[in-house]
């Protein structure tokens, strides 16, 4: 009689054993599920916005919306997915980099950019500040100097439907005249001066963010008017330099 007590109790213990076993592996299903729906990228982006952006000072709603939307994680290589939302630039190969968050929200946000804006960039690299700007302005032309960079940011844009993005493969020396008047020109490498056919390249009102500098570069707001250009020297940062033909 002892004995079937003990083996009933035991089996007991067995069974209540296994029924919370069954309850938990139940919860983490639907956690699991819970998180699935959320991914990872979109919760990565927010706190990027959060905390890289807002709390540093970028107001521009427009901007903000833009970066909590565009998916940076697919620019980058798949090794640096996780990596994508970081505080830091990242490399995209060729020996070029993709600007840290900041740096895209800064100069878009400088850039005022509305709309119904007409866009050029120079330095395409992966798309991501195309991509930006995309989102905030009517039409955009993006020139990049190393070709196989410009094919494979087309190929990146079109795959994310942007449909107002134009990918050109040229030297951003000499911008791109077909388009002209520029409402906004965002430059994202670092040239030694402002190069000339950007600035007539440019619209009456229109602003051009870059950054200009050999190796201590400053980030420049110009914006030109009826009486030449007003400038405004801003923070100090570290672009890649702006290549000339010669150097290909
Ligand atoms: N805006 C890019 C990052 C730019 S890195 C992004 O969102 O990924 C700077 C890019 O400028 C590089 O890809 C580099 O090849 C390109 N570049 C350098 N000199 C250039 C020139 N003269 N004309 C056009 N692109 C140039």
């Amino acid at each position: 009689m002892a004995g079937f007590l003990l083996c009933f109790c035991l089996l007991l213990t067995y069974m209540s054993d296994y029924t919370v076993e069954l309850s938990s592996n139940s919860h983490q299903l639907q956690t699991n599920r819970f998180y699935a729906a959320m991914d990872k990228f979109d919760w990565k982006r927010k706190q990027m916005v959060k905390y890289q952006l807002r709390n540093r000072g970028i107001k521009d709603k427009r901007v903000l919306a833009a970066m909590s939307k565009v998916p940076r994680h697919e620019f980058v290589d798949s090794s640096l997915r996780d990596l994508a939302y970081s505080d830091s630039p990242l490399p995209i190969g060729h020996n070029q980099t993709i600007s840290q968050p900041y740096i895209v929200a800064y100069m878009t946000e400088a850039g005022e950019i509305s709309p119904s804006d007409k866009v050029l960039e120079i330095g395409t690299g992966c798309g991501y500040q195309a991509a930006v700007l995309g989102e905030m302005a009517k039409e955009v032309y993006s020139m990049e100097i190393i070709p196989q960079l410009a094919i494979k940011a087309r190929r990146t844009l079109t795959r994310l439907s942007y449909q107002n993005i134009q990918v050109k493969t040229g030297d951003g020396y000499q911008g791109w005249a077909e388009n002209a008047p520029y409402d906004a020109i965002i430059v994202t490498a670092a040239p030694e001066s402002i190069p000339k056919p950007l600035i007539e390249q440019l619209a009456i009102n229109g602003k051009m963010v870059i950054p200009v500098g050999k190796r201590d570069q400053e980030i420049f707001v110009l914006t030109k008017t009826h009486n030449g250009m007003l400038s405004e020297k801003t923070i100090p940062v570290r672009f890649v330099p702006m290549r000339t033909k010669s150097l290909q």
